[in-house]
């Protein structure tokens, strides 16, 4: 049986984050810990959380550190992520963030922190044509459509553009990532814990490059005795 992993993913917004949570928690059969899909949700049930990250989002703003780390903080404490592990996707975006989720996930902390790298032309470009559905999240994009209708092929629902999809937003979401988020590469890579993937090609390239750099550094910690 495969090991499950205790991972988080970093990358620019449109770097294909999502997509490759997604593969990597079903390879390591963990759960798919997104905090951008659990905001949303909030947002959608109309909880007080949601209420207040509301606007935020939609202006490409981030929700306070403390809200977003006290969600993910519950959510890392559930029994399925404290036994075998998580993929986590969105989080963390600030230094504070990455302070907090340092405590979270004590005494085991984390195995290995991933940076998808993809040139800033080409995330604008694969931004401009996502289409998401409003049910699950699933991804999509003008290019690769649904099979049928704006429909999703997973679980029929609706298939749009994210409301911060659009062209203003997406260069304030990019501005704040340089900003604040691009700070934790250094942050993680002085913890010995950064691995930089090439985020270019097509998914199973960049889902092949991130299960071998995990396998590199599995076989490395056996060698020393971990
Ligand atoms: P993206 O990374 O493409 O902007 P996400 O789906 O990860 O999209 O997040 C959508 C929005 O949710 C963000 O623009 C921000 O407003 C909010 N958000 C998600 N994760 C965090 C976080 N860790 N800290 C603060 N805000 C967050």
């Amino acid at each position: 049986m495969i090991s499950g992993v205790r991972l988080v993913v970093l990358g620019k917004q449109g770097a294909g984050k999502g997509t490759q949570c997604v593969r990597l928690s079903h390879h390591y059969v963990v759960p798919h810990v997104s905090t951008g899909d659990m905001l949303r949700s909030e947002v959608k049930s109309r909880s007080p959380l949601g209420q207040r990250a509301h606007s935020l989002m939609e202006q490409g703003e981030l929700i306070p550190d403390e809200m977003v780390m006290e969600m993910v903080g519950a959510r890392l404490s559930e029994r399925d992520t404290t036994g075998r592990g998580f993929v986590l996707d969105g989080c963390p975006r600030t230094t504070v963030q990455a302070e907090s989720l340092d405590a979270i996930v004590q005494p085991f902390g984390l195995d290995i922190v991933i940076n998808l790298q993809v040139p800033t032309n080409l995330v604008m470009k694969r931004l401009a044509s996502r289409r998401v559905c409003v049910d699950c999240g699933a991804n999509y994009s003008t290019a690769a459509p649904p099979l049928v209708n704006w429909t999703c092929d997973v679980c029929g629902g609706e298939v749009v553009q994210r409301d911060d999809d659009t062209e203003e937003v997406i260069e304030r979401r990019l501005n704040l990532y340089e900003e604040e988020t691009a700070p934790l590469l250094d942050w993680y890579k002085a913890r010995d814990l950064l691995a930089e993937i090439n985020g270019t090609g097509s998914p199973d390239a960049v889902t092949r490059r991130v299960v071998g750099a995990i396998d590199t550094l599995r076989r490395k910690m056996k060698g020393d005795g971990a």
